[in-house]
């Protein structure tokens, strides 16, 4: 390892969903003492500039480039902390950093890289919501760029006949409108057509939106690719504006 590599290290932080008193302050003490930031464009895009710190925003399909790049520079001294929004370990960054180390020179292994974890928008969502995750629950991720489609369609199935809730991210893009239709289509056979589904919108952002139905009366432009949905299981209700899954299951015995 090179002198310059042993004062180098990369962070991969998140960023919390969107308000800036969800940004943890370890991440902010990170944020503060680097000299690179890297990631996509809108995350990037909530750091503010300042002398001696260099912005790298990125399009969001160069997730391994990114990572390499972030550990580049680390190994030529620089201290760089790789963006994610809400947590960096949850369909984000922190994977890819790892496969970029997997695939990169042995003495990467001596960098120092740390992951700082965020609140992740599924959090957020719920806590807006009521509780709808406080049982058993299973977080999927609807986009099919990383996995094909048959995958997730087995899953939802499988997540959803085991009584799980469950918390979508990714849920519907323009380029794929059809899939979010299909994905309800199987929530009503595997749930029931009473069980609720929750659409959380811009989470603590000034726009955010809840909206909460039962699966039945769900259609599928109810979700785009900034809303988290979370479907609850056949014990979770309404109770005034709020959403909960009870503590213990139909049929515990304690
Ligand atoms: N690492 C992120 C998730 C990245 S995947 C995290 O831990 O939150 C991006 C998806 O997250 C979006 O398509 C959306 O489904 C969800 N998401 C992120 N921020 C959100 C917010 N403020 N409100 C609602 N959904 C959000």
């Amino acid at each position: 390892m090179t002198d310059q590599a042993k004062t180098g290290w990369v962070v991969i932080a998140g960023l919390g969903p969107g308000d800036e008193a969800l940004v943890t302050q370890e991440v902010r003490d990170a944020i503060n003492g680097a000299t690179d930031i890297v990631g996509y464009i809108p995350y990037v895009k909530r750091i503010a500039p300042r002398e001696g710190l260099t912005l790298h925003a990125s399009d969001n399909r160069v997730e391994l480039d990114r990572a390499s790049h972030a550990l580049e520079m680390a190994a030529a001294g620089r201290r760089v902390v790789v963006v994610s929004s809400g947590d960096p370990g949850v369909f984000a960054m922190a994977s890819a950093v790892f496969e970029a180390l997997e695939a990169g020179p042995k003495d990467y292994l001596d960098l120092d890289i740390r992951v700082l974890p965020g609140i992740t928008a599924m959090l957020a969502a719920a806590a807006q919501i009521g509780a709808p995750l406080g049982h058993d629950f299973a977080a999927i991720n609807l986009s099919d760029n990383l996995k094909p489609w048959s995958l997730i369609e087995t899953r939802l199935r499988a997540a959803g006949e085991a009584g799980f809730a469950m918390a979508f991210y990714n849920p519907r893009s323009k380029s794929r409108p059809h899939q979010f239709a299909r994905a309800l289509d199987i929530l009503r056979e595997a749930c029931g057509g009473d069980t609720l589904i929750s659409f959380a919108r811009d989470v603590t952002k000034p726009t955010q939106e809840i909206t909460t139905v039962a699966l039945k009366e769900a259609t599928p432009e109810m979700a785009d690719m900034r809303t988290m949905v979370i479907v609850g299981n056949r014990d979770t209700r309404a109770i005034g504006r709020f959403v909960y899954t009870p503590r213990s299951a139909a049929g515990a015995t304690s």
